[in-house]
């Protein structure tokens, strides 16, 4: 898709620091890295994200995440890892071409999870409701 900063890199029209290439998938170092080793990995055909992706597509793609992560964890000696999917601008996706993040972690090393809120009385019954209702 014109104007995709990843299909560009996809197509080998923007440089970045490829880990790993397939027919149908690229993984490349997070310009921006939380930790050194911040992957993004990356479906060759254009979507925007998981509301977009065709279920066997998104398949295909986890798998491809799931190697990455143990290549990762391993190749920069990570204590874990996080894997995670930024949907829509307001859950901070900023590349409108689907990815997913590997991020590795290290003992202390500051990067500081989302913080927890609480459910009022009735409230988790009314989501769950609301929820199920679509799933129907
Ligand atoms: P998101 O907020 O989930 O859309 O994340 C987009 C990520 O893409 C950010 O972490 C950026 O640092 C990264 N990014 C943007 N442009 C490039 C690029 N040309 N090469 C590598 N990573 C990039
Ligand atoms: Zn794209």
């Amino acid at each position: 898709m014109a104007d995709c900063v990843f299909c560009k890199i996809v197509n080998k029209e923007l440089p970045s620091n490829v880990v790993y290439e397939d027919e149908k998938h690229i993984a490349f170092l997070d310009i921006g890295p939380v930790n050194p080793g911040h992957t993004l990995v990356v479906p060759k055909k254009h979507a925007i994200n998981i509301f977009d992706i065709e279920e066997d597509d998104l398949k295909e793609l986890v798998a491809v995440v799931k190697k990455i992560s143990m290549a990762v964890l391993k190749g920069v000696e990570a204590h874990g890892v996080n894997v995670s999917m930024n949907n829509g601008k307001v859950a901070g996706q900023l590349v409108n071409h689907i990815h997913f993040h590997i991020i590795p972690r290290f003992q202390d090393d500051g990067f500081r999870h989302w913080s927890h809120g609480k459910y009022k009385s009735g409230q988790a019954e009314e989501v769950v409701k609301r929820i199920k209702k679509i799933l129907k």
